[in-house]
């Protein structure tokens, strides 16, 4: 076998469809019940032998420390396995920070599983999952991705169909959210606000997009101090958004679109702070104001490929600066676990097999 020296690991965001609080737990935390959905907003994680523990965050104000995500994902990696060994990581942050997006969750889970395949160790899902929940409640989902429905503190995950097709409309405000002070203030003001997840989940069964949107709803919509929620779904609304709700704890916004035209034509001047327009399933391409937008290869190409040929027309035509020719870069993409990274193995990362 070739050793792998680097590799670089593409984790997907998630967004709430709805998120609700049902109780507390005996150990004061709180009992949620939530659909999530990964989406093609992505963390990329580059992963390289090291003999120490380093890490990097190019651009990025998030602090590298050993509060970050990462470390406590690569240090929990290393006690499990035993490994004598360490790691380099870059990561290059797509996702929004304090956004209800569980970009954090997403670079550990990308640092488990990228350390998994860079030594070989072979830990099962579930030791991944079991790893990354004593990290943050939302690191499982992050390993599992797709549509999940989840409960407890994020440890009880059920995977569901794939929500039915549709396009999200993400804006971040210029503001972030501390999901411990959202969840305080529930604790002192509560909801009026509680999601049918149960109909939702029937509705994803049923492949039924108008009975998922009639169905969202979060909670935390109402204590979570973002100020701008209001204005920027009725933005979204007036666009076509089929509903338009807040993600965990904010302060990121999304619109629910059937319409690829509708959530395009939401003009970047219609709402304040960033946007961002993804979707879910096939890796395809997110577009940000102030960025080129990024395009991924797919492991349904079929289908990706004439998407991302009519992104790029749409992109184009409402004045995005546009790079194509993406697909085909990189050497060798695999999916793993059935999970919903994207690995990323060029040859130059390998050393070449021992001769036997
Ligand atoms: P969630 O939905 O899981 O609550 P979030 O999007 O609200 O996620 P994150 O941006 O993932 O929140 O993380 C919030 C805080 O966690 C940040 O303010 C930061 O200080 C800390 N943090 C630690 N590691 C990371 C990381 N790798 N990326 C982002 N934030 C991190």
């Amino acid at each position: 076998m070739a050793k792998l020296n680097r590799v670089t690991v593409l984790a997907p965001a998630k967004l709430n469809l709805a998120l609700d609080v049902v109780g507390t737990l005996p150990n004061g935390y709180h009992d949620l019940d939530m659909t999530m959905q990964a989406i093609t907003l992505y963390e990329k994680v580059v992963l390289a032998r090291s003999s120490g523990l380093n890490l990097s965050l190019p651009g990025s104000p998030v602090a590298a420390n050993d509060s970050n995500t990462a470390i406590k994902a690569a240090i929990a990696f290393f006690r499990y396995t035993g490994l004598l060994a360490g790691v380099d990581i870059t990561i290059y942050k797509n996702v929004p920070v304090r956004a209800g997006m569980a970009g954090g969750s997403a670079d550990a889970a990308a640092v488990l599983v990228g350390l998994n395949a860079l030594y070989g160790a072979h830990l099962s899902m579930s030791e991944l999952c079991a790893l990354g929940a004593k990290i943050g409640a939302d690191v499982p989902f992050a390993l599992m991705g797709g549509t999940c429905r989840v409960q407890g503190v994020g440890d009880v995950m059920k995977a569901l169909p794939p929500c039915p097709d549709c396009w999200f409309t993400v804006v971040m405000p210029d503001y972030g959210v501390s999901t411990p002070e959202a969840f305080a203030a529930y604790d002192k003001v509560g909801s009026s606000t509680h999601p049918d997840c149960e109909a939702q989940e029937k509705a994803v069964r049923a492949e039924d997009l108008a009975g998922v949107c009639a169905a969202a709803g979060n909670a935390l919509e109402e204590c979570s101090g973002a100020k701008d929620n209001e204005a920027i779904k009725a933005a979204l609304c007036e666009h076509g958004a089929l509903t338009a709700l807040m993600t965990g704890s904010g302060a990121a916004v999304f619109g629910i679109f059937d319409d690829e035209n509708d959530k395009i034509n939401l003009s970047l001047d219609d709402v304040g702070g960033e946007l961002l327009i993804v979707s879910q399933f096939t890796l395809y391409g997110n577009c940000r104001k102030g960025r080129r937008p990024e395009f991924l290869s797919a492991a349904r190409p079929e289908i990706a490929i004439p998407m991302y040929e009519k992104f790029v027309a749409i992109c184009r035509e409402k004045g995005y600066h546009v790079e194509t020719g993406e697909f085909g870069a990189y050497m060798e993409v695999e999916s793993l676990n059935d999970g919903p990274f994207t690995l990323i193995v060029d040859s130059a990362d390998l050393d070449a097999p021992k001769k036997q």
